[in-house]
């Protein structure tokens, strides 16, 4: 079985577009998203216009901070000051990564966390860690909600995530664990990566290795959640697993793309509108 995640964020969008609707209608105007980008990037550049298309599809304003020359840490801090501080502002999206001259992590920690949309503030992580999340960083709460679309069980489930970076794989270990699976983290200095794999009832992988995950690494009847998205030197996108190995023996997989990209993007909506919901006491 493939797992759309093409269609389960169609879901979502729709879903968030009536809570846009409703949330105008109650208060007069829409949730609002910061958009901030800094650098040119092409590939930033092209997220951000991929989730202010989302955005005004859903019903959701968004309000461009963009320096294209770059910033300085000061002016960069100043803005984000500028976005805590209006009311008509609910979420900020800051484009990862930032120029390696700004202080990524200081950035993230100056955002209101009420205003984190991404999920990535140091009390959202907290939070998470505590068992009590307030706001789920995108992506691993995309691969949660595909999961939970499809009904796959996670109760008492062998979970084997790949990665463990804060974006993706250390929040989506807590996810798991939260939903009482039993949960293995990964990373590069593993030993035997591929025994661990092969116990996996639900494997998740985020590791930005094309394709390092192949057929002989997974069991029978396993369920993929491939995170990767790797360009190739011929331009095509590549996942960090093998499909074409890994999915005849998969019960279900997410393809790459039409997995867990439009579901982060999908999240980001979700996001924004649950914080605009919060601060004006909707929710
Ligand atoms: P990251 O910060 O580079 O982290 C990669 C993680 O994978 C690290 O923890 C690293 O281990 C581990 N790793 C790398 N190579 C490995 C190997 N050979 N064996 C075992 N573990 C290995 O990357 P990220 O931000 O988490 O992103 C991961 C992938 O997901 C990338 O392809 C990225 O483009 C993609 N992504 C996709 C979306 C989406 O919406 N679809 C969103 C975010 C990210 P160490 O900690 O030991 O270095």
């Amino acid at each position: 079985m493939i797992l759309d995640g093409k269609a389960v964020a169609a879901k979502v969008l729709a879903e968030v577009k009536a809570g846009a609707a409703a949330y105008r209608d109650k208060t007069g105007a829409p949730p609002t998203l910061a958009v901030v980008l800094v650098g040119e990037d092409p590939a930033s550049a092209l997220y951000v216009r991929s989730k202010k298309k989302d955005a005004e599809e859903v019903g959701i304003a968004s309000r461009d901070f963009l320096y294209p020359g770059g910033c300085s840490q000061a002016e960069l801090l100043a803005t984000i000051q500028t976005i805590n501080a209006d009311p008509g502002i609910h979420g900020v999206l800051v484009q990862l990564p930032l120029p390696k001259e700004l202080n990524e992590d200081a950035i993230i920690a100056a955002i209101a966390p009420e205003k984190d949309a991404d999920g990535l503030h140091p009390m959202s992580l907290g939070n998470l860690l505590g068992g009590k999340p307030t706001m789920i960083p995108c992506t691993p709460a995309g691969c949660l909600e595909i999961l939970d679309h499809y009904g796959i069980p996670l109760e008492g489930a062998e979970a084997v995530v790949v990665g463990r970076s804060r974006l993706v794989g250390k929040p989506l270990v807590q996810l798991l664990v939260g939903r009482h699976a039993t949960v293995t983290t990964c990373h590069t200095r593993t030993r035997d990566l591929a025994a661990h794999c092969r116990r996996a009832d639900i494997l998740c992988v985020a590791a930005g290795r094309a394709r390092m995950i192949t057929g002989d690494m997974v069991k029978d009847g396993v369920v993929v959640i491939d995170v990767g998205t790797n360009r190739l030197d011929s331009g095509k996108l590549a996942g960090d697993v093998d499909f074409a190995s890994v999915s005849p023996k998969a019960r279900a997989i997410t393809p790459v793309p039409g997995g867990v990209g439009p579901m982060t993007r999908a999240m980001l909506m979700r996001n924004t509108l649950l914080a605009a919901r919060r601060q004006s006491g909707l929710a």
